[in-house]
């Protein structure tokens, strides 16, 4: 079982090289629901919507996100209705939106509410939010707190950032099976991610980074940022809020209490090496991902990497950055 920690973009694009080299049932994502929003009323969870569409395949690989072939026309009416179009859910995505709000009015969790439409749309693999709670990224800029969709479809992430924090999580728990997932898997994949609003949610759940502190399976991230730039979108503005510098030693950084191996671009060999001296397992492959070959060729070797040679090396090589000790 490998277990992959994800948002909605870089992270379906490498979910997506996934499910092509290995079965699906043997993949768990625990995906990010800090971009979770009420859209005219509905619950629209952006992250699970892109893991459950590439799964399904049915997801747009032209824009990223939403349904293949979509239509508009729903988008349309609210406008005319004078209602805010910023957002864009196609006719077949709200399809989805309609449902969940529905079977969440009912009483079922996220979690049950994704299962549901999992089997509906015949996704294979286990789809995991991170919690079943809400918990809201929430981006402060000097127009004021900015929902995560607020910050990035509408206003084009064109705000300084001051802070980033997570409204809610410190009472939220981990969706029943997160846990287990991260604990028994035999290794976990931190996908190219954005590190503060994709995992950054998810790592902020109590428990869950413990859980990657003790996980029995080597932890890897494949980096989102390569030559000191994100391959697309607001990271490395977000990181530089944290106090991360914007390259793959910030990435490190981020997830530097359970990292085992660190997978970057080719283009960042000086700056691994530098990695490599202070005590990391680093990795350089290709790391852009244009075409399903990329994707495949990607997710084979982080596979190879985290299952293949790593799981046979000494326990004691990567201590430097898995402090098993550190809460
Ligand atoms: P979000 O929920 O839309 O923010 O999606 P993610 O957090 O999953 O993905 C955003 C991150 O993906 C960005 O920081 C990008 O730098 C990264 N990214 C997108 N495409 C690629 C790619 O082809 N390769 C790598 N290495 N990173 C990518």
């Amino acid at each position: 079982m490998i277990c992959v920690l994800s948002g909605g973009t870089g992270g379906a694009k490498f979910v997506d090289g996934l499910r092509q080299v290995m079965p699906a049932e043997e993949i768990t994502i625990v995906v990010n629901t800090g971009d979770d929003l009420l859209w005219w009323g509905l619950y629209v969870s952006p992250d699970i919507d892109s893991i459950t569409y590439v799964l399904s395949g049915m997801l747009s690989r032209e824009r990223g996100w939403g349904v293949k072939g979509d239509t508009f026309l729903c988008l349309q009416a609210m406008g005319q209705l004078g209602e805010p179009t910023w957002f864009h859910a196609g006719d077949r995505d709200l399809a989805v939106h309609l449902l969940r709000s529905r079977l969440l009015a009912e009483g079922k969790t996220l979690l049950e509410a994704t299962s549901v439409i999992c089997g509906k749309l015949g996704v294979k693999a286990r789809i995991l939010p991170m919690s079943n709670s809400r918990v809201e990224t929430r981006i402060d800029t000097p127009v004021g707190e900015l929902s995560f969709e607020e910050y990035f479809v509408q206003r084009w992430y064109q705000d300084p950032v001051k802070s980033v924090r997570f409204a809610g999580v410190s009472d939220a728990e981990p969706a029943p099976g997160v846990i287990d997932a991260i604990s028994s898997a035999d290794a976990v994949v931190i996908a190219p991610s954005n590190p503060v609003t994709s995992i950054g949610p998810i790592l902020a759940v109590p428990g869950i980074r413990e859980a990657l502190v003790s996980a029995r399976g080597k932890i890897a991230s494949v980096s989102p940022i390569v030559g000191n730039s994100p391959v697309a979108g607001p990271a490395g503005i977000l990181m530089a809020a944290q106090g991360l510098p914007c390259s793959i030693a910030g990435v490190v950084q981020a997830y530097e209490d359970f990292l085992d191996v660190l997978i970057c671009d080719t283009r960042d060999a000086r700056a691994a090496d530098a990695l490599r001296k202070a005590g990391l397992r680093v990795q350089c492959t290709q790391t852009i991902m244009r075409s399903a070959d990329d994707k495949a060729a990607l997710a084979r070797e982080v596979l190879s990497f985290v299952v293949g040679d790593l799981i046979k090396e000494e326990p004691s090589a990567n201590t430097a950055f898995r402090r098993v000790s550190q809460p």
